[in-house]
C-alpha cells in the first residue's frame, strides 16, 4: 500500500510507514470505538442558525473521519468536542439573534402602527 502521508510504498500489513513512521491502518490499532463527528448538528446550526460559528464547528466535524483514519484517535475526540462546542455555540448564538431580531421586528411594526 502507498503511505497516505509521503507516498512510500509499504508492505500490504504494515503496520507505519518504512519513511515518515505515518501509521497506516488506523483500525488494527489503539481503541476502535466510533469517534461520533456531530457533522449533522454542525450543519444544521449552520444552515439556520448562526452561520461564521458553524462553519468552525463544520472544520472541526469533516476532520473527525480523517483524523481516525490516520490513527490520530486523540486528536479526532479531540476534533469531535470542539464541533459539539462550536455547534453548541453557533446554536446559542443564533437563539440570542433571532430573539433579538422577532423582538426588533415586532417592536418596529408595533412603532410603525402609533
Ligand atoms: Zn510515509
Amino acid at each position: 500500500m502507498f503511505c497516505r502521508n509521503c507516498g512510500a510504498v509499504n508492505d500490504d500489513n504494515a503496520f507505519k510507514c518504512i519513511q515518515c513512521g505515518q501509521v497506516l491502518q488506523g483500525t488494527t490499532a489503539g481503541p476502535t470505538e466510533p469517534v461520533p463527528n456531530h457533522l449533522v448538528p454542525a450543519i444544521l446550526v449552520t444552515v439556520f442558525c448562526c452561520l461564521p460559528f458553524g462553519i468552525v464547528a463544520i472544520v472541526y466535524a469533516a476532520s473527525v473521519n480523517g483524523k481516525v483514519q490516520a490513527g490520530d484517535y486523540a486528536g479526532a475526540v479531540a476534533a469531535s468536542r470542539n464541533a459539539a462546542m462550536w455547534s453548541w455555540i453557533s446554536f446559542g448564538v443564533g437563539l440570542v439573534v433571532s430573539i433579538g431580531w422577532g423582538l426588533m421586528s415586532f417592536l418596529g411594526a408595533a412603532a410603525s402602527q402609533m
